[in-house]
């Protein structure tokens, strides 16, 4: 009697797709049954997240039904659940796309080194990133540190893989082992109405991107900035899930402008260097990357940052981008980084207080990118903006939503308000307030620092950082008597 071959375990995890997966197409080519399974093994994941999670592993289950399969969800440690797995399907091989977040690594060396030790086959593959993050080094064989020279090498360097089409077919089990319903994976989402009818979550909502983008892609250098116009991809939560694979995105974009003038696929190589720098520096997401930023003297102040975190801080540009998130878990690159500047600089409020509220509130929520992003803006990253880069909400706000289209659009309140003095409604006079229906105060606040008082403060802060020694007694000192200097000006 010819024994079952033993079947296959595919394990999915942000790789929420059919096309373009190398897990998937070598656990098929395998000839075996192929079991897929996703284990919800991230506990510290954001709700806005996890409302995508749920939406695109429901597409990918009836995805794997057209084939005649299933998709088996789990909860708990992964290492538990694939060992529990393994023993239950009697499975003989595992496939992976691998992951590179410090707790996934970890895991999934441990796994790897289970499983091999029980004598079941363990494949990995890469399928998330365009590069693996110790393929690529500096001339003295070190990790990148500056973004340019690290594009510079992934754009010469990058070959983009074969193609893996979608399998038609796959063989399954005889018998399933038991599964979660999706919902277990679930919270209730009472504030998800907004996000529901912005995204289509899974592999078929990001096709259908990735259709449109070409359109957009001739004047994407101009129109990126341009929070009032669709000028980007809007990808990034597809490509967080890997709902879609970035291989695919690079095939279609490199093929009519290479690499190294194409702005779009440059924005692809921060994602993996963001990537590269997690990858080796793993405590990125909670310690300055420069250690000089440690005597950085941030104030505790709860009110402002509940009023950043409500849209609720007087500067329309920042109070319309965090109304955008808030509403959709989405929120336009050029505006997350004034954001992201006005709490640091303008309240000197942590950046990881900022990058929590991110990492809660984001749909595309990606430890590597959301932490070097915000070390980018804080000045304490890697290759990061320089300290003195303060932006100014209203200019910023002037240049990049010059007719308010976009602070209109989230700030109902401000709609009527003349192009004049909707970057800045408390320059305006008492009779076009009156006109507009705006009260300061009441129905839009006051500006809740003054902003060249506040960019005076936090030069003076970085100035004195720079000149002290990196984490030396004297950085602190030096640094809470800039701040006190200036400090009297917000008591
Ligand atoms: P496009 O302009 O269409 O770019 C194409 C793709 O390139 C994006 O989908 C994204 O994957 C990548 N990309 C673009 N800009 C960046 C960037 N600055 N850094 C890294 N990758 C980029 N992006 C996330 O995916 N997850 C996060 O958690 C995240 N947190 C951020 C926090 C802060 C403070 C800032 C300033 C930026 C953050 N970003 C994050 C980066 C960027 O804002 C988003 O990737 C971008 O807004 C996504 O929109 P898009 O897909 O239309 O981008």
């Amino acid at each position: 009697m010819t024994r079952d071959p033993r079947p296959t375990l595919l394990w999915l995890r942000r790789d929420l797709r059919l096309a373009d997966n190398p897990a998937l197409t070598a656990a098929a080519r395998g000839g075996s049954p192929v079991i897929p399974i996703f284990i919800d093994d991230e506990p510290r994941m954001g709700g806005a997240a996890r409302w995508w999670r749920g939406r695109s592993l429901a597409a990918l289950r009836q995805a794997f039904a057209e084939l005649g399969s299933r998709l088996i969800i789990r909860q708990g440690v992964a290492l538990d659940q694939i060992m529990s797995l393994a023993q239950e399907t009697g499975a003989g091989s595992l496939h992976f796309n691998r992951r590179f977040e410090p707790r996934g690594l970890t895991a999934d060396a441990q796994i790897v080194t289970e499983l091999r030790g029980s004598g079941i086959e363990v494949h990995e593959h890469h399928g998330n990133r365009l590069h693996e993050p110790w393929s690529l080094k500096t001339l003295k064989g070190e990790p990148f540190r500056v973004f340019t020279p690290f594009w510079r090498r992934l754009a010469e360097n990058y070959r983009a893989p074969e193609r893996c089409a979608a399998p038609t077919a796959l063989t399954h089990p005889r018998a399933w082992p038991a599964s979660l319903d999706i919902s277990a994976l679930q919270i209730a989402a009472p504030w998800s109405a907004g996000m529901t009818t912005q995204w289509r979550p899974g592999e078929a909502g990001a096709l259908a991107l990735l259709e449109r983008l070409p359109a957009k892609i001739p004047d994407y250098g101009a129109s990126r900035d341009r929070p009032d116009v669709e000028g980007t991809s809007r990808l990034s939560p597809h490509l967080a899930w890997g709902d879609i694979s970035v291989h695919e995105i690079w095939r279609r974009l490199a093929a009519d402008t290479p690499p190294a003038s194409n702005g779009f696929l440059r924005e692809l190589g921060w994602r993996d260097f963001n990537t590269h720098l997690l990858y080796h520096f793993p405590r990125l997401p909670v310690q300055n990357w420069n250690t000089r930023f440690d005597a950085f003297p941030f104030r505790q102040a709860p009110e402002d940052f509940a009023a950043w975190c409500k849209g609720r801080t007087g500067f329309p540009i920042v109070d319309a981008g965090m109304r955008e998130l808030w509403t959709t878990g989405w929120m336009h690159n050029r505006v997350r980084m004034i954001v992201a500047s006005f709490l640091i600089k303008d309240l000197l409020i942590d950046w990881r207080d900022g990058e929590k509220w991110f990492w809660d509130t984001l749909v595309d929520a990606d430890l590597a990118q959301n932490a070097g992003n915000w070390q980018w803006v804080a000045g304490s990253g890697a290759d990061a903006a320089p300290y003195f880069r303060i932006f100014n909400p209203t200019t910023q706000s002037a240049k990049f939503d010059p007719d308010g289209i976009y602070i209109r659009r989230w700030l109902p309140e401000l709609a009527r308000l003349p192009r004049t003095f909707i970057h800045d409604p408390a320059s305006a006079p008492d009779d076009v307030l009156l006109n507009a229906g705006v009260k300061l105060g009441r129905t839009y606040p006051y500006p809740i620092v003054d902003h060249a008082a506040a960019r005076g403060r936090a030069l003076a802060i970085y100035k004195a950082l720079g000149s002290a020694d990196p984490g030396g007694a004297s950085s602190a000192e030096s640094m809470h008597k800039a701040a006190s200097r200036q400090r009297n000006l917000f008591s």
